[in-house]
């Protein structure tokens, strides 16, 4: 029986930090927490008075460590798993981007491909589509996807896309408010399918007959989706109020510091809580290196972006484009610079998103019986060590 016995952490429980105790995982799995002994077998971990935490769950992934999964190759899904991994993302779900059939084709084909393979990364939850049917209605909501290859949801390229999947596909982001997104949502979300509301101009009304179709979540809520705004004299709502009004409607927020200020994270973890709102990072290929500019998605279907202030944007400004961070500077945002407390960032980071893709029983906390994914942070929140079944990574 393989035994490790992390030795003075502070763990993070859903609801309390502990002091200073012992957690034993037996065979990748959480034994026992505040234990007393320590098996004569067991490898020890000192985690040296820092935090241990769930492994952080990424649903919202575009790249990292230079490559990105809309690169259609196996090495690029090793390279954004690996890369991750080292800053505390235990799982993810790779994000593809608005893209052609083909190259939507490819990136679900270069999936199965990476599952026969031996892999050293983030485990994936399976994939999650980002468009194409989203809105570019104004040019306001397309965000940095790219327009000319928006189209509204078609029922012959989602059955093929999802089928060609083998069931792989667990969360795929359109506009409630296009035709023919009822029946997307509808057919979806029978087969067990995350449908988040993206990239949208609907009002409440529309997204509200969303969410009645199927749609259950928001994707990066608050960017380039719609709240109260002026069109003209007119007053519109928007999809925030339809999911802050829909006890089941889970968001996501980007918690790289630039995307969303710090009063919004406390107003949706107010009307939400915590296990309501997943942190993501949206992160591009740039996250985890130091390069300066990059693509977003591929030369072919993103588009170019630069760093500025510590975030991707398009070069001409208008628009931010991803962001470049990793989970570990999420949990930093969220504990060092929003004042949010680290149970809540930590279900953010791993309880909701485990949650909304019902993995719960297994991830997403500390909870005797779990799977041993986890993370160690200093008291900087900076990422000592990761476990991911109960092995230390050495990278
Ligand atoms: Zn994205």
């Amino acid at each position: 029986m393989d035994k490790l016995f992390i030795k003075n952490a502070k763990v993070v429980l859903p609801d309390t930090v502990t002091d200073k105790v012992s957690v034993l995982v037996c065979d990748g799995k959480i034994k026992e927490i505040n234990c007393k002994v320590c098996p004569e077998s067991a490898e020890v971990l000192d985690a040296d008075g820092g935090y241990l935490l769930a492994g952080f769950i990424d649903t919202h992934v575009h790249g990292g460590g230079g490559a990105d999964f809309m690169e259609a190759t196996v090495e690029a899904f090793h390279t954004v798993t690996e890369t991750h991994l080292k800053h505390g993302t235990t799982m993810l779900a790779p994000t593809s981007m608005t893209a052609t059939p083909e190259e939507l084709q490819s990136f679900v084909k270069t999936y199965l491909e990476f599952l026969k393979t031996d892999r050293k990364g983030a485990k994936t939850l399976g994939l999650h589509l980002e468009g194409p049917y989203l809105s570019g209605a104004g040019g306001k909501s397309k965000g940095a996807q790219r327009g000319d290859l928006l189209r509204y949801p078609d029922m012959d390229e989602i059955k093929l896309l999802y089928e060609l999947s083998e069931g792989h596909i667990i969360r795929w982001d359109t506009a409630p408010e296009l035709p023919g997104a009822v029946e997307f949502a509808e057919y979806l979300s029978s087969k067990g399918v995350v449908c988040s509301m993206a990239h949208s101009a609907a009002t409440t009304d529309q997204a509200e007959t969303g969410i009645n179709a199927g749609f259950s979540h928001v994707t990066h809520c608050y960017n380039a989706i719609t709240t109260y705004h002026k069109d003209g004299q007119k007053v519109l709502d928007g999809v925030v109020e339809a999911a802050y009004l829909n006890d089941d409607v889970v968001i996501e927020l980007i918690c790289d510091g630039c995307h969303i200020p710090k009063g919004i994270v406390r107003l949706a973890l107010k009307l939400k809580g915590a296990k309501k709102v997943c942190a993501i990072t949206d992160a591009m290929r740039i996250a985890g290196t130091d390069m300066k500019k990059g693509y977003l998605g591929t030369p072919s279907c993103g588009s170019e972006v630069i760093v500025d202030d510590g975030v991707a944007k398009l070069p001409d400004l208008s628009s931010f484009a991803g962001s470049i961070a990793t989970t570990d500077r999420c949990l930093r945002v969220l504990c060092r610079n929003y004042g949010i407390n680290i149970c809540d960032a930590s279900k953010m980071l791993s309880l909701a998103p485990a949650k909304l893709h019902k993995i719960d029983k297994e991830y997403g906390s500390i909870e005797v019986g779990k799977v041993a994914d986890l993370v160690i942070a200093d008291c900087n929140y900076n990422i000592e060590s990761v476990i991911l079944d109960g092995i230390i990574k050495k990278f």
